[in-house]
């Protein structure tokens, strides 16, 4: 069987924290028609602290929305002790402002994608740029392919947008999977009856704490990607079925592969 090595993409490929914020701003202010939200507020505000302290708990993009939506909102900015509290039972206070909105995911998501599009066609270089590549990834990657294992890339962005970055970072994995194809725990599971999988690079630990739970899965050596956006507690309590990767790490291919 031919060998692999699947990656996550955001936080473990790209730092994109100022992408994710302006186009979370942008489908709040252009696509959501939230009436909690003023018209034509400033979409070019710099990076809120709390947009960046609740990151590491996002799993879907759509969630960003739902965070810059509270943030924006008037009467009731996520400021502490609020944020806190919010990070506390994240899940079920997603699914609150959810329901009392009467959106769903696919409503959120939508937005986001609409707020991309939005941008690259307005001025795709510029949206590219909002995109800061990990240094060491790149050279990796390349030293992978020419050790003739291909690189898979599994996101939950949209693919076209996953694709457009990589592009113009000059990455060309043969395989990039977005939130249109699954569920990661779905694409694994059937990625591993073709291909010998040598890592699964992933910055989100809930991910892969589910992933080695999978006995079909079992076989495949996990990393956590400590560069991205992790939790202070992530590193704690680490199972012995998942490795702590750190960037430098990545210079000798030989911390990787068992060869
Ligand atoms: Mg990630």
């Amino acid at each position: 069987m031919e060998k692999l090595i699947l990656f996550d993409f955001d936080g473990v490929i790209i730092d994109g924290m100022d992408e994710y914020w302006q186009s979370s701003l942008i489908a709040c202010e252009k696509y959501l028609k939230s009436p909690e939200i003023e018209k034509g507020f400033d979409i070019n505000r710099e990076v809120s602290d709390t947009f960046i302290a609740i990151r590491p708990w996002v799993k879907y993009g759509w969630e960003m929305v739902l965070i810059t939506h509270e943030i924006c909102k008037k009467d009731e900015p996520l400021n502490n002790p609020k944020r806190e509290n919010f990070i506390k039972n994240y899940k079920h206070n997603c699914q609150a402002i959810l329901n009392r909105n009467s959106w769903n995911p696919y409503i959120l998501q939508r937005s986001l994608d609409n707020a991309r599009n939005y941008q690259i066609k307005l001025d795709k270089n510029a949206w590219l740029k909002l995109h800061r590549p990990f240094g060491e990834i790149k050279n990796f990657i390349q030293r992978l392919q020419i050790n003739g294992i291909k690189i898979g890339i599994i996101t939950t962005k949209g693919k076209i947008f996953a694709t457009e970055i990589l592009h113009q970072l000059k990455i060309y994995p043969e395989l990039i999977f977005g939130y249109e194809d699954g569920k990661k725990v779905d694409i694994i599971s059937r990625l591993i009856k073709e291909f010998e999988i040598q890592g699964f690079i992933e910055d989100r630990k809930e991910t892969l704490m589910k992933l080695i739970t999978k006995k079909k899965l079992k076989s495949i050596p996990y990393y956590l990607a400590s560069w991205g956006y992790v939790k202070a507690n992530d590193l704690l309590d680490i199972p012995q079925e998942i490795n702590v990767l750190k960037l430098k790490d990545l210079k000798d291919l030989k911390n990787i592969l068992a060869y």
